[in-house]
């Protein structure tokens, strides 16, 4: 990993914003190829990157074709994927009285089955070569519960659970599987949330803590920490929050 010329690709999902943009920028400064997917390529294509070894492709981490697609293209370039960061997400609170069902569905595709979906994709080479490791974005949704937090609850949970399993299943094999388990940061997640009356009442806890969130670049930082330790050592978990948040 010293050497420039050898440094493997890196595969980040939710790339366009908050913390897949703050570890697109980490690992782009030490410069790792990279594939940086999300929706909106040109959010992802306006962040200040050196873009040499660097490849954005638009996918919807729902859709598994478009998602192997754009990693067999990445891969013909620069080698097998040696670190999956699986980024992207949604938090739509709500509460389950009247919230649509379709804001359900859309964290259990994005948040559970999109993560499923990367790890399908890269895990085979990587039990194959005996390499690699796969970093998950939980949350600290994912171990305790936060009112009008349910389904995205229901989606964290699931990221802990299926994390920790699959690690089991391919630590033989020499593979890492990693979670980071942040709390509260100011980032775009919040500007999706429909329903007003949660907004509100997550802003009133954020300040009764005094305001002060994680900034994104710590996870990232948090990320990086993880990957760089030596492969026969895997981190299992993370977890960060400011220091305020209770
Ligand atoms: P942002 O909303 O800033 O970023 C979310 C990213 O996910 C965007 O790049 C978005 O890209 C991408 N994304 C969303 N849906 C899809 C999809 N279907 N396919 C592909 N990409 C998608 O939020 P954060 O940076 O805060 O969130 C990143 C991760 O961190 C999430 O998993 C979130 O749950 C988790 N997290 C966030 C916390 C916080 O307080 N901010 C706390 C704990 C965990 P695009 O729209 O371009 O597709």
């Amino acid at each position: 990993r010293r050497n420039k010329m050898s440094k493997p690709l890196i595969v980040i999902t939710g790339a366009s914003s908050g913390f897949g943009a703050e570890i697109a920028k980490l690992f782009n400064a030490d410069g790792f190829p990279m594939l940086l997917l999300g929706r909106r390529t040109d959010k992802i294509k306006a962040l200040p990157l050196d873009f040499t070894n660097v490849l954005v492709e638009s996918v919807d981490v729902t859709d598994k074709k478009t998602f192997e697609n754009a990693i067999s293209k990445a891969e013909e370039k620069y080698g097998k994927t040696d670190l999956l960061v699986n980024n992207a997400g949604v938090m739509l609170l709500g509460n389950v009285l009247n919230q649509n069902p379709a804001e359900w569905k859309q964290m259990m595709d994005t948040n559970v089955l999109g993560v499923l979906n990367g790890m399908q994709i890269v895990l085979p080479q990587m039990v194959e070569r005996q390499g690699g490791t796969v970093i998950n974005m939980s949350s600290l949704a994912g171990k305790k519960t936060f009112t009008n937090h349910a389904a995205y609850v229901a989606s964290k949970f699931g990221v802990h659970g299926l994390s920790e399993t699959i690690r089991e299943e391919v630590s033989g094999k020499n593979v890492r599987i990693s979670l980071v388990a942040p709390g509260a940061a100011e980032t775009e997640l919040l500007t999706h949330v429909t329903d007003e009356s949660a907004l509100n009442d997550y802003n009133l806890w954020k300040e009764s803590m005094g305001g002060t969130t994680l900034a994104p670049e710590r996870v990232a930082q948090t990320v990086k920490f993880i990957y760089d330790m030596p492969q026969t050592v895997n981190i299992r978990e993370i977890d960060i929050a400011a220091t305020n948040q209770n």
